[in-house]
């Protein structure tokens, strides 16, 4: 075939060729397939939800607010928090929760709040506080984790936990455990939060009176509040 006629039928097929064109996709690389977009979608949720930041905005206010609690201005010493053993009962992975309450736990609803310093008085957002203890009779969940969770300082640096007024056990006055963190990168202060006016205090060698809570009842609620002063 001449090159001038080989050149005729070619534009000529390809003139015709829209007909078939418009039937068929055209095949690009990296044109989504159909169930693409369903899979861009599922994504981006997860990444908006796993965002660090979300602890940190307005939902920390509407549980001040629900719960009728003011923290006032903050109050610092500088003092960095004591730290505590962390005893044989902290499981890691805890859920991500400001409530520990959940069906079929029992006992006086307790709200723990306060807010986080760096050792300069400057209020840490972010920080994570990892709380657990027993229940009402004193028993730790060591198969899952009822009476265990983690949550995030808001920006102001205010933590706000629900949870129910901890149980005895042997050996052992009232007292809350909690591990706390400025930064990922900052040191874990494991340590333990004790109540006033309890008498086993004096006879728990651990206990150390500059972990007490400051007690307050509010209706049917004890509200503890409790700053703490961390290492960044
Ligand atoms: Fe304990």
């Amino acid at each position: 075939m001449k090159p001038t006629l080989f050149l005729f039928l070619a534009l000529l097929l390809s003139a015709c060729a829209p007909a078939t064109a418009t039937n068929t996709p055209t095949p690009f690389a990296n044109t989504p397939t159909p169930s693409e977009p369903t899979a861009t979608v599922s994504f981006i949720t997860p990444i908006a939800s796993a965002t660090s930041t979300p602890h940190l905005g307005a939902e920390t206010n509407a549980l001040f607010t629900a719960n009728n609690i003011q923290l006032g201005t903050p109050k610092c010493n500088g003092k960095p928090t004591p730290a505590q053993t962390e005893g044989p009962y902290y499981t890691p992975n805890t859920p991500e929760r400001n409530s520990l309450l959940e069906p079929g736990i029992t006992g006086q609803r307790l709200l723990v709040v306060g807010y986080v310093f760096d050792e300069n008085c400057q209020l840490i957002p972010g920080a994570r506080l990892d709380f657990w203890q027993t229940d009402s009779n004193g028993i730790y969940d060591n198969a899952g984790y009822h009476l265990r969770g983690h949550q995030y300082t808001d920006w102001e640096g205010r933590y706000f936990l629900e949870t129910i007024y901890p149980g005895e056990y042997t050996g052992r006055t009232l007292h809350i455990h909690v591990k706390a963190q400025a930064t990922s990168e900052s040191d874990m202060l494991a340590t333990q939060l004790y109540f006033p006016k309890i008498s086993d205090n004096t006879r728990d060698p651990l206990f150390d009176s500059a972990l007490v809570v400051r007690l307050e009842t509010l209706g049917e609620t004890l509200v503890a509040y409790f700053n703490f002063v961390l290492a960044k």
